[in-house]
């Protein structure tokens, strides 16, 4: 069993009440555990028994034989989810397969990177999170919001959550791991001039970062690749600006207002200077051509070529 399901096998194991019961049962059953450094505890037999609806252990030994392989695993003790469990009983216990709650007309300092617009709207875009202009009506920036998220916030409490969510998933995406699957993100960096970009935005290259595994896409202006590492999050921090916890949206006022620039500037091997200015202080990013950061510098004011 195992490699031979296809995809469509797999969940049709799951067109049973009972078996998503049982699933429910042990990720509850393990929740109630006290804490272990070495993870949670098997589930035994009669555990699992006493916490589901289901009439008799013959039927129960049915269902927990199916369930075994692809997503439980038969342990000394009882049953343990497989990875493939583990991801499926969160999704069903987030209730992530309903529709999000209706968000919309929250308002948002930022800047819109086409007209330099400063008060934005942000809200859910048939539920994808979208901030968006009031002025010339143009999406400023989206990403994607899952309805456990905002089931749980509203308003602020829900820019901020998204906010970091995704400086810590593009965090990882410059890794090159992908923050959905963990598989190997691909990275391309594009010129925008070769590109159909609207022609007033500030933005000179950019990023398309695609996972290998799922392909799951992210995509964004180059100095972003730079600015979300370790040295940039470093530089900012010493200068009272938190990185990880600012929108896209308002990051973007660092590019319309010319303080955030990239070039290219070898072609053999392909280089990136990313320039990163606040405060008379310069820290430039070196990027290769998978936009990886290579190596940083810090420039004070006067050393400014
Ligand atoms: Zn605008
Ligand atoms: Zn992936």
């Amino acid at each position: 069993m195992g490699s031979e399901q296809t995809a469509a096998d797999v969940f049709a194991l799951l067109s049973d009440e009972s078996r998503v019961e049982i699933l429910r049962a042990v990720a509850v059953a393990q929740s109630e555990q006290a804490p272990s450094n070495s993870g949670f505890a098997p589930l035994s037999f009669s555990a699992i028994y006493e916490r589901v609806e289901i009439d008799n252990t013959s039927k129960l030994s049915y269902h927990l034989g199916e369930l075994a392989g692809t997503y439980l695993r038969k342990v000394e003790g009882g049953y343990t989810f497989t990875h493939a469990g583990e991801q499926i009983v969160r999704f069903i216990l987030a209730e992530n397969f309903t529709q999000p709650p209706d968000v919309d007309g929250i308002e948002t300092e930022g800047m819109c990177l086409f007209c330099g617009e400063t008060q934005l709207e942000a809200g859910l875009d048939d539920q994808y999170f979208m901030v968006r202009c009031p002025s010339c009506d143009r999406p400023v920036t989206g990403y994607i919001v899952t309805p456990a998220q905002a089931r749980a916030r509203s308003g602020p409490a829900l820019l901020e959550s998204l906010k970091r969510k995704q400086a810590t998933e593009f965090g990882l995406v410059q890794e090159g791991i992908c923050p959905e699957c963990a598989g190997e993100i691909r990275t391309e960096v594009l010129d925008a001039s070769e590109q159909s970009l609207p022609g007033d935005v500030p933005v000179s290259h950019f990023t398309v970062d695609e996972c290998e595994a799922c392909l799951r896409r992210y995509s964004g202006p180059l100095t972003y690749s730079a600015a979300f590492r370790p040295p940039s999050i470093a530089f900012y921090w010493e200068h009272g600006v938190d990185i990880l916890g600012s929108g896209w949206w308002e990051l973007h006022r660092y590019l319309r207002e010319g303080r955030w620039s990239a070039e290219r500037i070898a072609t053999d091997p392909v280089e990136y200077r990313v320039e990163l200015r606040h405060e008379g202080a310069v820290l430039r990013v070196f990027l290769d051509d998978a936009a990886r950061t290579t190596r940083t510098e810090r420039v004070r004011g006067r050393d400014l070529d």
